[in-house]
């Protein structure tokens, strides 16, 4: 066996001794979960730990950290305690076992999927799904041999009627992009689980204050921390959360149970499938250990820093966001220069009893509707708004609004577009924490002064 030269950085996963006296709250947990204060100085802030590398106590700790014998900090691409907070926070919050921090949502969707599927499988995927991560699994992946076939995610039956023997995940969106399409993670879970495959959700739209999907059978969560985690709209980064509740050891994934070449001959499930004081975390050690190690999409932690601050305040954003939302989408259903509106909490939504199910606390504070006047109303519309930021991004606190057809869709053809939900006429908004009616006049003014 050849000795991995290969450096790492491996912090301890979760920290439970501050989280075992009681089992707090999502408000608690948002600003304590994962910090020990420091020893030299006790920074109440989580200090920011902007070092590539830290200095080996001795030989001895040097060689244990290598061979993860010890945990500790080496380098931090793949391991930094500022980005650490953060891991334990989000893991916290989502009641997984670990997580892992990374540049962006998109390589926490990559690695997710690399992390389970090699070439030769299979994937299936709700077809209403964010256009990056669309992309990725229609077009990038399937040049490395990994497939993916797109179902309506309307339809949970469809998921068990695409499933082959190749099949190594299933990807969802709990709140599709854009279209706000609730999905019911917890039909799809049990097909999943009956499959043993791994139902993988991206739950960047709904946040754990909303909507927690292990709670509902899901394997792995993944989040664009760029939108509600951070929630400024400041930095680009991404989580995957391991929910600690699924058999790698089940047949289906051998490069969790037999010896990894990559890493000294380490089996993971052996090493993380079951680990004192943590259980199960072999989805994020792995991905933390082949693919973060090997192709280094990090979060820096001056970035790590800005979405804990941002999540401090993480459910009284949603709250808000959330009520303002509902008030928003009743205002424009009632207006004479809009089509139609999407949003799960209008009681005419195909979605609303789903909403109310699973979603009790509001169904997400994006959604789209239809201008009347088609593209070219929609076109003088977003260059008319004042408060609302006509761009290319979701979940801050300042509202924002999108033409996706030819934005964050664009990439698309006219027939995918079609299949994911875009029309011409839809405007997503995003509804941030101003108050409702200086929103509620902005867009009565962009309406009269795009009416042409
Ligand atoms: C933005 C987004 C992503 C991609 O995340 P980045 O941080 O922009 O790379 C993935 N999924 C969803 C639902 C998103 O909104």
């Amino acid at each position: 066996m050849i000795r991995s030269t290969a450096t790492t950085s491996i912090p301890k996963p979760i920290s439970r001794e501050m989280m075992s006296e009681r089992e707090f709250g999502f408000d608690t947990q948002q600003l304590h979960a994962g910090q020990v204060l420091d020893t030299a100085h006790r920074a109440r802030a989580v200090p920011i730990y902007q070092s590539t590398s830290f200095v080996f106590k001795d030989f001895a700790s040097a060689k244990a950290i290598n061979t993860i014998d010890e945990f500790g900090y080496e380098y931090s691409r793949t391991g930094n305690p500022t980005n650490e907070v953060l891991e334990v926070r989000i893991a916290a919050l989502e009641g997984g076992s670990a997580a892992l921090s990374l540049a962006s949502g998109s390589a926490a969707a990559t690695y997710a999927i690399l992390n389970v599927a090699r070439a030769g499988d299979e994937i299936v995927a709700a077809r209403t799904l964010y256009g990056g991560t669309f992309s990725l699994l229609a077009h990038t992946l399937p040049k490395h041999g990994i497939k993916t076939v797109f179902v309506d995610p309307d339809n949970s039956d469809a998921f068990k009627a695409a499933l082959t023997e190749r099949t190594r995940a299933i990807w969802v969106e709990t709140i599709g992009n854009p279209s706000g399409n609730l999905v019911d993670v917890e039909a799809i879970a049990r097909i999943a689980e009956a499959h043993g495959i791994p139902l993988i959700v991206d739950n960047t739209f709904a946040t754990p204050y909303l909507f927690r999907p292990f709670d509902h059978g899901a394997a792995v969560v993944v989040h664009s921390a760029t939108k509600y985690i951070g929630g400024h709209g400041n930095s680009i980064g991404g989580l995957i959360v391991d929910g600690g509740n699924f058999n790698w050891a089940n047949g289906k994934f051998p490069d969790f149970t037999t010896p990894d070449p990559c890493y000294n001959g380490m089996v993971h499930w052996d090493r993380w499938g079951n680990y004192p004081g943590i259980g199960n975390f072999a989805f994020v050690m792995k991905a933390r250990l082949q693919y973060l190690r090997d192709m280094g999409a990090c979060l820096s932690p001056f970035n790590a820093f800005l979405l804990l601050v941002g999540l401090e305040t993480l459910s009284f954003r949603m709250e808000r966001q959330v009520k303002t939302a509902q008030h928003i989408a009743e205002f424009l259903a009632a207006h004479d220069d809009v089509a139609w509106v999407n949003y799960a909490g209008l009681k005419d939504s195909p979605y609303y009893d789903l909403g109310k199910r699973l979603f009790p606390k509001g169904s997400g504070a994006i959604f789209t509707f239809g201008i009347k006047g088609g593209e070219e109303r929609a076109a003088r519309f977003v260059e008319a708004v004042k408060l609302f930021s006509f761009l290319a991004n979701v979940g801050d606190s300042k509202s924002l609004i999108v033409h996706p057809a030819t934005v964050t869709h664009a990439q698309l053809n006219a027939e995918q577009q079609k299949q994911v939900g875009i029309t011409p006429e839809l405007l997503r908004l995003s509804i941030g924490t101003e108050d409702a009616d200086d929103l509620i006049w902005d867009l009565e003014q962009a309406f009269a002064s795009s009416r042409g």
